[in-house]
């Protein structure tokens, strides 16, 4: 599907909306100031794993994903983390060369399967970084480990969360907090992959309390379930995108577990598009039509 259709179909929904988005609560800042946050859209992919078990197919998958993207709308791309598998190095140059059909800013953190040495001679060299679009800025930021599925913010990241947090309030900007391994406690039966105590995960807490209207979203990946997300955390969002290589169905919603998890797990990417108080999910698996699409409301939990 061409990009001008996509922007088709995606004005029609917002005008099918529109009723429902006068209704929508706003995060406090957001609502004082509503009228200059003008809208903004975004891709976000994640866990393409290229080299995974050992053949080219993750490979030929992230060349058709990326071509398909950058037919899409969005004015920048995020790959939140799982780039290769397994630490492949040679997978790296692989993955670049594809990258290059995206013409449009690309810019990724490392998971849990990136090197972080891997990810600064192949990717970037700065593993934290500020990205801006508009009235919203990325806090990127690398809270993944080789040797663990768990995710760690060090008190140096917690700080530099904090401050970032500061700036935005000082600049009247918004921002959403974008690292490999959610925050999120998911227990059981979910993945319980997660940033712990200990690891930061009570100061992350309390961050989020003190900035929840500062904070758009928390946006992760590492999850490989389909568009799985929570707001049952001071309101803020904190969503793990599907992987662009496989998904997972685990029964969550059946199995009545927090949150949301569509029925959806081809692989694929997500365009996020935030506009009259609302932030849209709209899911597009690689070589289909668009599919799912998951409305999160702000100042209120859904
Ligand atoms: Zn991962």
């Amino acid at each position: 599907m061409g990009r001008e259709r996509e922007r088709q179909i995606l004005s029609r929904r917002a005008t099918l909306k529109c009723g429902v988005a006068s209704a929508i609560l706003w995060p406090t800042c957001m609502k004082a100031r509503a009228v200059s946050r003008e809208e903004l859209s975004f891709v976000i992919v994640t866990d393409t794993h290229l080299g995974y078990h050992d053949n080219n197919s993750a490979a030929k998958l992230w060349q058709k994903t990326a071509a398909e993207i950058n037919q899409s709308p969005g004015s920048l791309v995020l790959h939140l983390g799982d780039i290769v598998d397994g630490g492949r190095e040679e997978q790296y140059p692989i993955y670049l060369e594809s990258r290059r059909l995206i013409e449009r800013p690309v810019h990724e953190i490392p998971g849990n399967h990136d090197p972080e040495d891997l990810f600064r001679r192949h990717i970037r060299e700065k593993t934290s970084l500020v990205v801006e679009l508009g009235w919203l800025r990325f806090l990127l930021l690398n809270n993944a480990r080789r040797d663990s599925h768990d995710g760690f913010l060090s008190d140096e990241q917690l700080t530099w969360l904090e401050s970032e947090c500061e700036a935005a309030k000082r600049d009247d900007r918004l921002v959403s907090i974008c690292m490999h391994v959610p925050a999120h406690l998911n227990r059981h039966p979910d993945r319980g992959w997660y940033v712990k105590p200990g690891s930061g995960h009570d100061e992350f807490n309390e961050l989020l309390q003190r900035y929840q209207d500062r904070v758009v979203a928390v946006m992760h990946g590492h999850f490989h379930n389909g568009i799985r997300g929570w707001n049952d955390r001071h309101d803020v969002h904190e969503i793990c995108f599907p992987s662009a290589l496989y998904n997972l169905n685990r029964g969550l919603e059946e199995k009545s577990a927090p949150g949301f998890n569509p029925l959806e797990f081809r692989a694929g990417y997500t365009l996020v598009t935030i506009r009259d108080g609302a932030m849209t999910l709209l899911y597009k698996p690689t070589g289909s039509e668009l599919s799912v699409e998951k409305q999160c409301l702000f100042g209120k939990a859904t």
